[in-house]
């Protein structure tokens, strides 16, 4: 006879402690791959979960913030070596919870122990500038200082790297976090702040409060003691964030939706293109902010690449992304593989044509998951709706071009501006590309995807609000700028007036 399995039940952390949530609902975190495995349940939280964390962070701020630097930092790169050691455990705990395979699980948990390093390295950095000041007797000089009670609000697609890049840098200014982790991925999130806390931070200083959006994450962004947040997610939420942040003038970053392209020249090493395209396009099943969902290719090398895309698209090989075997994985939920199949239809019925893939996976080996095909439309019109709307799945569209004003003309025409790539064996297209592009981020011979955690990371027009993730870049976000005067003359001295002649 067969015995229920009762599964592990999570909490929140709030205070330094594992708390239950107060909403009678729980949220069920499944495996994409196989339904039925329940990886386990987390809170549902509510309104006054969220207070009690926000209550938390605001109180560990008042010793946080005066505790240095460097032992902010000592925290993180003791957290940084803990992650180095389960690096293998969560990467298959976090295959499990969300799909993508495993050597991509591998690099979304590295990613985590890269941006942990770094921000531990920026505790004996954060850099302000010193500088003459225009009276004798004077000295000027800029200092970071925190802010406060960081609100962090994540998607699912990265579920350990994106919190980390959150996370470690609001830390190490000095600011305190509350985390709203996305609902299908709560379990790698979890891991993070585990590791955090066995690192030895202080109680209070990081909070996880689960939780679907409405729910948790709209009471998180609204809370009058959240003095910033940070938003990873899509186009239409980050819009509801950015209004609710207004009113108050709150600080508030947006990382948001992409509709990346990689071009294809007719100079380019087609096979090193092809690779590009295929890792940027079926990569975590399509469900990457940069990945490559448009690619233009130049018309005398049209027929020849997409021939090659087709015949490499369709050997790929669909499942568990816990097989070796596996090329690519399931999409995250019922929902994202519904919103594809729609995107499919569309496509059909807007005239492009339908080469490769195309439809849904459900029997067999792929009968308990939620399974699509890798998918191509060639001779896509880049105005139709599949080449300007951001689909979130293994979905690539072909746009043929005869020049390369023509190609960036059809690159930047799409309200995204996250990512672009160009392969060209040519200095002056790559230089003229690189300039002309608008997007946060260009490769050359790369593609779309592959962004290092020491460069800015983050987008332009409708997939970004100005500021970054990633690097140094991210300091700016995570501190606000003090002038620091000090006058020694012993008199008033009055700047622009006492020094005018
Ligand atoms: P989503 O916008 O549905 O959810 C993101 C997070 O916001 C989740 O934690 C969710 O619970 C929360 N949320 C939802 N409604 C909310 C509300 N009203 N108030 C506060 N929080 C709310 O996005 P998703 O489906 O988790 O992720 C996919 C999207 O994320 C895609 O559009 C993708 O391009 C984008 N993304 C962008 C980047 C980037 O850096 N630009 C990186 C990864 C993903």
């Amino acid at each position: 006879m067969a015995t229920a399995v009762t599964p592990k039940v999570y909490k929140n952390y709030i205070n330094g402690e594992w708390v239950d949530g107060s909403g009678a609902a729980a949220i069920e975190d499944r495996n994409p791959a196989n339904r039925d495995e329940l990886i386990g349940m987390f809170p549902s939280s509510t309104e006054a979960d969220v207070n009690r964390a926000v209550d938390a962070a605001k109180e560990a701020y008042k010793k946080w913030r005066l505790t240095p630097a460097p032992k902010r930092a000592e925290i993180l790169y003791r957290a940084a070596e803990i992650l180095v050691a389960r690096k293998e455990d969560y990467a298959r705990e976090m295959t499990r919870e969300m799909g993508k395979v495993l050597a991509e699980t591998r690099g979304d948990v590295q990613e985590a122990i890269d941006m942990t390093y770094l921000m531990a390295g920026e505790g004996r950095r954060l850099y302000g500038q010193t500088t003459p000041s225009e009276l004798p007797d004077k000295f000027a000089m800029s200092v970071r200082a925190p802010i406060g009670v960081a609100g962090l609000v994540t998607p699912w697609n990265f579920p350990m790297a994106i919190p980390s890049w959150k996370i470690a840098p609001a830390l190490v200014c000095g600011n305190t976090v509350v985390l709203k982790p996305a609902e299908d991925t709560p379990f790698s999130s979890y891991n993070y702040v585990q590791v955090l806390a066995e690192a030895g931070l202080p109680a209070g200083v990081v909070n996880v409060v689960n939780g679907d959006g409405p729910g948790a994450g709209a009471p998180l962004v609204k809370h009058r003691d959240v003095g910033l947040v940070s938003f990873t997610g899509s186009t239409e939420v980050g819009r509801i964030i950015s209004e609710t942040c207004a009113p108050t003038f709150k600080k508030c970053h947006l990382e948001m939706g992409g509709k990346n392209i990689i071009i294809v020249m007719d100079d380019a090493n087609l096979d090193l293109a092809v690779d590009g395209a295929i890792w940027g396009g079926f990569g975590t099943t399509g469900q990457r902010c940069t990945a490559a969902s448009r690619i233009a290719v130049h018309k005398k090398v049209y027929a020849e690449f997409t021939g090659k895309l087709i015949e490499r698209a369709k050997a790929l090989r669909v499942g568990d992304g816990l097989d070796p075997k596996t090329d690519m994985g399931p999409s995250i939920n019922e929902q994202q593989l519904q919103t594809v199949i729609k995107y499919v239809e569309i496509g059909k019925n807007e005239g492009a044509k339908l080469v490769a893939g195309g439809h849904r996976l459900d029997s067999g080996v792929h009968a308990r998951g939620w399974f699509h095909e890798p998918t191509i439309f060639i001779d896509v019109n880049p105005r139709m709706r599949i080449a300007q709307e951001e689909i979130f799945g293994p979905v690539i569209s072909t746009i043929p071009f005869s020049t390369l004003d023509e190609a960036i003309e059809i690159a930047n025409g799409v309200v995204y501006g996250l990512s672009s790539s160009i392969y060209t064996r040519n200095v002056n297209t790559a230089y003229r590309a690189q300039r002309d592009l608008e997007t946060g981020i260009v490769y050359v011979n790369a593609p779309t995807i592959g962004a290092e955690t020491h460069l800015p990371f983050g987008g332009i027009k409708n997939t970004g609000n100005g500021h970054r993730e990633s690097g140094p870049a991210a300091l700016d976000f995570y501190t606000e700028w003090k002038s620091l005067y000090i006058d020694y003359s012993d008199k008033l001295q009055r700047a622009q007036i006492d020094n005018a002649e």
